[in-house]
């Protein structure tokens, strides 16, 4: 299963839809500044689920979406999906029986977010678990931005920890566990 497009609308500077295709060996983005790399790993990362405001350089979850600009209105809503190649069937249990898995997160303004997998509402929890099984995910050590080197070398041991089970696809389990632990 690998990453193949990524549709973007209203996330960001990216007011209207955009698709970027997401081939084999895409390894880096690159383009002058301010032209919106940073905002596609962001895109990347809040469509699996990320949660925290600071790691997309917002004060809350409402500043993905597009904020206008002098020529153009704000938009009241964001849209961001990823699509996934299951054509080598090896997508985690429960997702396995189609060729495309399509997740989608969507924030209106006042009203929060909402999930989607192939057309059908599911839980924040659903699509992070989703990520977590595949050995990715809004906090997976693949996606490097600026400055990330620095503070995985400056980092508790336990924190460092962490980044080696999410590569190593346990922290599923963990979370599953919380869970049943808590009912
Ligand atoms: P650099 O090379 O400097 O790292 P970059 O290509 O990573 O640049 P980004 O940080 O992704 O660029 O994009 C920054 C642009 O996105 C800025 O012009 C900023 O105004 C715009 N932007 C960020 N959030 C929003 C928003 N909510 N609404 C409108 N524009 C936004
Ligand atoms: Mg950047």
């Amino acid at each position: 299963m690998h990453f193949a497009r990524l549709r973007l609308s209203g996330f960001k500077s990216f007011v209207d839809p955009t698709e970027l295709l997401i081939e084999p060996g895409l390894t880096g983005v690159v383009g002058p500044n301010g032209c919106g790399k940073s905002n596609l790993l962001e895109a990347l990362r809040w469509v699996m689920g990320e949660n925290r405001a600071k790691s997309l350089r917002g004060t809350g979850m409402e500043d993905v979406i597009f904020a206008g600009t002098d020529r153009r209105g704000a938009r009241g809503l964001a849209e961001v999906t990823l699509v996934l190649d299951n054509i080598t069937r090896d997508a985690p249990a429960g997702w396995n029986d189609e060729d495309l898995i399509e997740v989608t997160r969507r924030i209106e303004r006042d009203s929060g977010s909402a999930y989607r997998i192939n057309g059908r509402d599911v839980r924040q929890k659903d699509v992070q678990l989703l990520f977590a099984d595949a050995a990715t995910g809004a906090h997976s050590p693949a996606l490097v931005s600026q400055g990330r080197i620095g503070t995985l070398i400056n980092a508790k041991p336990q924190d460092r920890r962490a980044v080696l089970e999410e590569a190593a696809g346990i922290t599923g389990l963990h979370s599953r566990r919380r869970e049943a632990e808590n009912r």
